[in-house]
């Protein structure tokens, strides 16, 4: 039975596609649009597609940025040398909020996984490996602690480790399963410090 009109009804279903959106948070998202100004319905979808049209992947870590070489991989007084790999951008995120890290990223975008049928292709290891073909001096594996995270590390520090780099493992403590950018940054500061050598 339609209740509503079919516009509505499309907005429902858009908006129920994204990740953790049920369809009652569908409803209650899409009648809440409904209410606002137009003015600011029409920011709202110009903020997304501006976001979407002009994002890229940066061209040395992979992260999601505006610019073809991102502000922190641009930054010479990063340590270029000491690389820490995460999952995703939110988790890059996180440490940045720390402040404390002053190495530079690379950004997997997901983690190898048998069941999802995820493997190493799938995921930019082989730009980190071209990465390290150059000066560096450490890996440090950030990948979340899940059975995903946990399987890319150890196969990132076999692949890397016969190239003489040194590889570390932050310290567990951080929630199995739990997505990095939802630790607060004392955990995650107790994770970078803790970490050890593989
Ligand atoms: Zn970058």
């Amino acid at each position: 039975m339609d209740y509503y009109s079919s516009h509505i009804n499309r907005l429902i279903e858009q908006l129920s596609r994204l990740p953790g959106i049920g369809p009652k948070s569908a409803q209650r998202l899409a009648f809440h649009i409904l209410n606002l100004p137009k003015e600011q319905v029409g920011q709202l979808t110009d903020s997304i597609q501006n976001a979407r049209q002009n994002i890229r992947y940066c061209k040395v870590c992979c992260t999601l940025t505006d610019r073809e070489i991102c502000p922190i991989c641009d930054n010479p007084s990063r340590d270029h040398q000491v690389i820490m790999v995460v999952e995703n951008t939110r988790d890059l995120a996180a440490y940045e909020k720390t402040g404390k890290f002053n190495g530079v990223y690379h950004v997997l975008h997901g983690a190898i996984s048998p069941m999802m049928g995820i493997g190493p292709d799938d995921i930019r290891i082989k730009e980190l490996m071209t990465r390290l073909a150059g000066n560096v001096r450490e890996v440090i594996l950030a990948t979340n602690s899940s059975l995903e995270g946990e399987t890319t590390a150890v196969y990132l520090s076999k692949l890397i480790k016969p190239l003489q780099i040194k590889v570390s493992r932050i310290a567990s403590g951080v929630p199995v399963g739990g997505d990095l950018e939802y630790i607060d940054e004392v955990t995650l500061l107790r994770a970078l410090e803790g970490r050890v050598e593989l």
